[in-house]
């Protein structure tokens, strides 16, 4: 199906544009379409914060609840300078699909705070933290409404965001934030959950092609939390990690690179072309920028950044045979089918960047029910979940002859469909 797209659209907007290709392949009615077009709750707050040399700051920060007809909302807070309440609600809007896709018995969330984390010292990073809770206690909740990590956030953050609700509560409530330190009721196997549900679509997605591991060359945009276990994690399985990049640039190696070394010095805070300049003294590795990097002539390309990164300027120059979308939206939609007729294999974030989502789920559950799961459980627990997910969104594109992401669309909408019908009513009106 044709849709039109300009650039001026909000990412929101261009986001339900892709939902507008998987309605054709599913029975649905008019006013789940009408429904699934508005985020439920949007709240907007300021946070005035005080700095270390006592003067005040005020951050923006927003909380959407975008659709809890299969559970409540459940999504990241992510720290940016750049971040808006439409991108807010671009990202709740992903979270609906993507729990929906994996059948997970939430909605989709998101909140996101305007800054930028690394000028803020620890103690005014915490006091941020706090501070966004105590703005949003009435907005989250166990039963209504669930943050967790997401660009630049981490487990101390959410953390410090779960004691706070426990204060504003007077009650240790754990399951109100999912990716917690597990001192304080977080999961085992949570931290590398993304990069661990990611490897496991590729591995899948992959599985039946004659070309080895060994010789499969891989190139991944971005070294941040989810990018460097799974770098890790495929050198480890045998992969051709051939590039690397953070927002600095990055590097290139034809044999290969070592990721082991390239993850140490990044978590010691290095910039991935400083640290390969360090670790692979001596080898042939070459500096890249992030538009080479994207253009490589490589089997598996892996965008672990940020939105919108293959657009119309640089999609002629994408050269991949797969792209497994790590990174929320990187394939800019008015781009993304002719990928797909180029021949590129696109998996959809939805799909790929799920597992994240999967184990904040296990410790939703493990929270409520005074649980405490082993490490094996969980990656096993992982696995099943996403493998079967790769194979339901595969076998759906090939049955109805579309691409894999409209595949996750229609397979996420059926499940939608159902909840939003059986909350009542509207079937009534319309006959159904
Ligand atoms: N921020 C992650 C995502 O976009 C995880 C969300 C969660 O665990 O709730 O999927």
């Amino acid at each position: 199906m044709e849709v039109s797209i300009t650039m001026s659209q909000t990412l929101l907007e261009r986001a339900a544009l892709v939902v507008e290709e998987a309605w054709p392949y599913l029975e649905h009615s008019k006013e789940t379409r009408e429904r699934l077009a508005h985020a439920a709750a949007s709240l907007t707050v300021s946070l005035p914060v005080r700095m270390d040399d006592g003067s005040l700051s005020i951050f923006a920060a927003y909380r959407v609840r975008y659709n809890t007809a299969r559970g409540p909302s459940k999504g990241g807070i992510r720290f940016h300078p750049d971040v808006s309440l439409d991108d807010v609600q671009a990202l709740a809007f992903w979270m609906t699909f993507k729990c929906a896709l994996l059948d997970l018995p939430f909605g989709g969330g998101k909140g996101g705070i305007c800054v930028d984390a690394s000028k803020l010292s620890p103690m005014e990073l915490e006091r941020l933290s706090r501070r966004y809770v105590d703005a949003i206690a009435d907005f989250i909740g166990p039963n209504l409404d669930i943050p967790a990590p997401d660009v630049y956030t981490d487990a101390r953050i959410m953390g410090w965001m779960a004691d706070q609700y426990g204060i504003i509560h007077r009650q240790f409530t754990p399951a109100v934030i999912t990716g917690k330190p597990l001192a304080m009721g977080g999961s085992h196997g949570r931290v590398d959950a993304t990069a661990n549900g990611a490897f496991h679509v590729v591995e899948r997605v992959l599985k039946g092609r004659k070309k080895k591991r060994e010789k499969t060359t891989v190139a991944i945009q971005g070294f941040g939390h989810a990018a460097r276990p799974l770098a890790q994690r495929l050198f480890q399985s045998g992969y051709c990690v051939v590039a690397l990049g953070d927002s600095k640039g990055g590097v290139y190696a034809a044999h290969g690179l070592d990721v082991p070394s390239l993850r140490k010095l990044k978590e010691e805070g290095v910039a991935v072309i400083e640290a390969a300049s360090r670790s692979e003294k001596g080898a042939k590795v070459r500096t890249i920028t992030n538009e080479e990097l994207l253009a490589l002539e490589v089997d598996v390309l892996i965008p672990a950044a940020l939105e919108d990164q293959i657009t119309e300027q640089n999609v002629d120059d994408v050269r991949a045979k797969y792209i497994f979308e790590v990174a929320n939206g990187p394939i800019s939609q008015s781009v993304n089918a002719r990928l797909v007729d180029a021949g590129v294999r696109v998996v959809p974030d939805l799909l790929v960047n799920a597992g994240g989502v999967v184990v904040s789920h296990f410790e939703w559950v493990q929270n409520r029910t005074g649980q405490c799961w082993s490490e094996q459980k969980v990656a096993k627990k992982l696995e099943r979940q996403m493998v079967e997910a790769s194979d339901l969104v595969t076998a759906c594109a090939k049955d109805k002859g579309i691409s894999l992401r409209t595949a996750a669309y229609v397979l996420a909408l059926e499940r939608l469909e159902a909840a939003i019908s059986a909350h009542g009513t509207h079937t009534f009106f319309e006959g159904g």
